[in-house]
């Protein structure tokens, strides 16, 4: 098979398509949350067709049924639960209501697509190579 049409070449151009838009979405979010919105659906859209796993940095800031754009107290409500011995950390995206739990087995050490939150993307973070 052809270099140019195998699946790692494909996933790998999806992979930097849905890195785009999640730049494109941050950069726009503050201004037009609607279109950061629709980036985030593409986003997912894009990895769905190249059946990739959604990357910690699109699952952290992405609502994995809508598409909307999360941020924090803003789009976002997030919590520590606690339900029996188990404690956990609440995403709720407000446009739809989906709860996305993030379990804490140690105490000390976020859960992986959680610490993503701490601190905003930055372009370069998604430069192209
Ligand atoms: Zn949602």
């Amino acid at each position: 098979m052809p270099r140019r049409s195998s699946r790692k070449y494909l996933r790998d151009l999806a992979l930097q398509r849905i890195k785009r838009l999640v730049m494109f979405a941050e950069q726009v979010r503050a201004v037009e949350p609607e279109l950061a919105d629709r980036y985030g659906e593409l986003a997912l859209a894009i990895a769905r067709k190249a059946r990739l796993h959604y990357p910690d940095f699109l699952k952290a800031r992405v609502c994995r049924r809508c598409g909307a754009w999360l941020v924090p107290g803003v789009t976002a409500r997030v919590r520590l639960r606690r339900r029996g011995r188990m404690k956990y950390i609440a995403v709720t995206c407000l446009k739809c209501g989906y709860v996305r739990r993030y379990p804490l087995k140690r105490q000390e050490v976020p859960p992986r697509p959680w610490y993503t939150f701490y601190r905003a993307p930055r372009v370069r973070d998604f430069a192209p190579r």
